[in-house]
């Protein structure tokens, strides 16, 4: 089968010809993957940026780990699942064997690997997973919707860590496919307002209007920060912000449009230490938190949500392409037309 991999420390992936994964072993589940979205992580590996590098010592390795597919075979033992079945797949593999694993806090592991950065990932007809990370997708949630459950618990993630309560004014900066999430969880938690801001993302804000969000910005064409909130910040600093950017100039602004008391979210990825000016932040009882990766609990509430947002969430699939076209894919996602890029490898 063709798989896209990572096949040595170095800046690229290659689409090349590899064995199919064999039979599936105890507790094993062989996936015959539908869709395969590509994040930001996938770009950085790509690029062999300074974070990756641990991947080093584990290549070659397919990647991708945003994915759904169906069942193609389940190995002795596994329950609950059954062949030909849809299913989103946890990329995070725990080992199992450490003692947080044994005494059932698969949360706290810490040796897990990572599907599609340590292990074969989805960028491949077949992808040989634990069955206990496959989540059941329901009736009605087509497979591309069902590939957004990982950036999607992500998104919930950040928004129960701001702890959104009803009648909010929520600030999300980063109208990508986490932004977008955050603003349809924070919508969903009751905020009075979700604003979502953006820096020349006019095609990224176009999908968030499509999806019924009204209050958005672009930054660059406001003439900057500053002025782009002005006019929001004319009713008042927001309960929540959240950011997803990983871009360092929007932290003190972000701060600066939090109201006392309130709780400002970090979940991109900085390349860079961030100064802060924190005399501010500690005379306005502000909170500064991070948010990573969702509790595995929180899975099946996420795909239940998409259940009934599938509507809204399809606006968030821009652009689909076969496997063979994967540079194709990757370089759409790099460029700000695109919201999720989803590759179909299975014929
Ligand atoms: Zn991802
Ligand atoms: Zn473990």
């Amino acid at each position: 089968m063709q798989a896209l991999r990572k096949t040595r420390p170095d800046h690229g992936l290659e689409l090349i010809e590899v064995d199919a994964p064999p039979a599936p072993g105890p507790g094993e589940a062989l996936i015959a993957v539908q869709a395969a979205g590509v994040c930001g992580t996938d770009l950085h590996i790509d690029a062999w940026t300074a974070g990756y590098h641990f991947m080093a010592p584990h290549l070659p390795v397919t990647i991708g780990h945003e994915f759904s597919g169906t069942v193609a075979a389940l190995g002795p033992g596994v329950e609950g699942l059954a062949p030909g079945q849809l299913v989103t797949v946890r990329p995070s593999a725990t080992c199992g064997t450490c003692a947080a694993c044994r005494a059932g806090h698969h949360d706290a592991c810490g040796t897990r690997r990572g599907i599609g950065v340590l292990r074969d990932g989805a960028f491949a007809p077949r992808c040989l997973v634990p069955a206990r990370n496959c989540v059941p997708i329901p009736d009605g949630v087509p497979a591309e919707v069902a590939a957004l459950a990982e950036p999607l618990t992500v998104s919930h993630e950040a928004v129960r860590v701001g702890g959104v309560q009803a009648g909010d004014r929520v600030l999300v900066l980063g109208p990508g496919n986490i932004g977008q999430g955050i603003a349809l969880f924070a919508r969903a938690a009751g905020a009075r307002q979700v604003v979502v801001a953006g820096h020349g993302d006019a095609a990224r804000l176009a999908v968030l209007r499509r999806m019924g969000f009204e209050d958005l910005v672009d930054f660059a064409e406001t003439g900057g920060i500053a002025e782009g909130l002005a006019p929001y910040l004319a009713d008042g600093r927001f309960d929540v912000v959240i950011e997803a950017t990983g871009a360092a100039a929007v932290v003190a602004p972000a701060l600066q449009a939090l109201k006392a008391h309130g709780v400002l979210v970090i979940t991109g990825i900085h390349a860079a230490p961030v100064p802060i000016d924190l005399v501010a932040l500690v005379r306005n009882h502000q909170q500064l938190r991070g948010s990573y990766r969702a509790p595995e609990a929180d899975w099946p509430g996420v795909v239940a949500f998409m259940r009934t947002h599938a509507a809204e969430l399809r606006h968030m699939v821009t652009h689909r392409l076969p496997l063979a076209r994967a540079a194709e894919a990757f370089a759409l996602a790099r460029g700000r037309q695109a919201t999720k890029v989803v590759v179909q490898p299975a014929p």
